[in-house]
């Protein structure tokens, strides 16, 4: 399932320019802790050393190369700034060291001005952050936009040939289930070529760890957020749009011990999502084929294995138990395809 996306996806040399050009700190946010670094614009001398030293550890020149502007709101920058960090990229492109250039940004910075700005640059990917499509939800996050920014700005985006990321939260103050779902309903309906996915956590120094020491914003448990951020990826998959990340990684953009306030982080948390997404599927496989009481051998490539299997065996204790097994058995078949599992010999589709 991941093949569009790990095909898609490119080699990233990321440039972290924590709350730069943000008009204020949206609730849920602390860029300190996602991003590990202090807020301070770098110099342009240090922005040329950060993109050389990460392309320095790249082995193979075979994928796309990317340099990003993430951590921010980058077109909320003065455009004197926007325009000095892009032409400092740039150099790096026209020497044949990177093929384009992608930043983050709020969707209430996408206009006209700004596109003739950037249709200067090699920019190749641009990344909204929408956090939900609705607006009460968009108001208790703090972010000082409504979901119809969102619609506005794609369609400026879709003029230009960019490549368009749409990130999405769950668990935000104001939020459900069914919003969130909504949420992803309207942003799968505007198109965007890849989507990010992620949980909302309590980081310390944030406007939400204040809420939460107040009794007033509870996060969502890790078992919710994993089963909504499952039925959401299912959404995207509906509509053929890759999934380039669920949850934040530890190291890079979060330092547990230290941030960690409180909510559904996880360091695989992508990862139990696939599991979910195969324990749905193995069950309704098992429940329409009558398998309940029996033998099962289930085959997978190597690959799947620990997704299959869940976290410490948790999708085959569930599995026995909800469906009285009498045994099951997990093999490796390196003939089978991506993606593909056999149920007694049968093959089993996760969607
Ligand atoms: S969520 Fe984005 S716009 Fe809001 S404060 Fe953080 S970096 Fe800035």
């Amino acid at each position: 399932m991941e093949t569009k996306t790990s095909l898609a996806s490119p080699f990233v040399v990321p440039v972290f320019l924590p709350h730069a050009g943000c008009p204020h700190r949206c609730v849920f946010c602390n860029q300190r802790s996602t991003t590990g670094q202090e807020e301070s614009l770098p110099s342009v001398n240090a922005v040329r050393r950060t993109i050389r030293e990460f392309l320095a550890h790249r082995k193979e020149r075979t994928r796309r190369t990317e340099i990003s502007f993430y951590g921010g709101n980058f077109l909320g920058l003065s455009p004197e700034l926007i325009s000095l960090l892009l032409a400092t990229a740039t150099a790096f492109v026209q020497s044949g060291e990177a093929d384009g250039i992608r930043f983050s940004t709020r969707p209430d910075t996408i206009d006209a001005p700004r596109m003739k700005l950037i249709a200067r640059f090699p920019v190749t990917t641009v990344e909204l952050g929408v956090q939900s499509m609705n607006d009460a939800v968009l108001r208790q996050s703090q972010r000082g936009h409504t979901a119809q920014a969102v619609r506005e700005a794609v369609a400026l985006l879709r003029r230009r040939p960019y490549a368009l990321g749409l990130q999405m939260m769950v668990g935000l103050p104001g939020d459900a289930p069914a919003t969130a779902l909504a949420t992803a309903r309207q942003i799968a309906d505007l198109g965007p070529d890849f989507v990010r996915i992620y949980p909302t956590l309590v980081l310390r120094g944030s406007l939400l760890a204040s809420q939460h020491a107040r009794g007033e914003y509870e996060p969502l448990t890790l078992e919710a957020a994993v089963a909504l951020v499952a039925d959401i990826y299912q959404i995207f998959h509906r509509h053929d749009i890759a999934v380039a990340r669920m949850g934040l990684q530890a190291g890079p953009e979060l330092a547990p011990d230290a941030d960690l306030v409180a909510g559904p982080f996880h360091p695989a948390f992508g990862e139990m999502v696939q599991s979910a997404l195969w324990l749905d599927a193995i069950s309704r496989h098992l429940e329409k084929e009558g398998l309940q009481g029996g033998e099962v051998v289930l085959e997978a490539p190597a690959r799947l294995l620990s997704q299959i299997k869940g976290q410490k065996d948790f999708n085959l204790l569930d599995l026995l138990q909800r469906h009285q097994l009498r045994s099951l058995e997990v093999q490796a078949n390196p003939a089978l395809a991506e993606d593909t599992l056999r149920i007694n010999g049968q093959t089993c589709s996760r969607w």
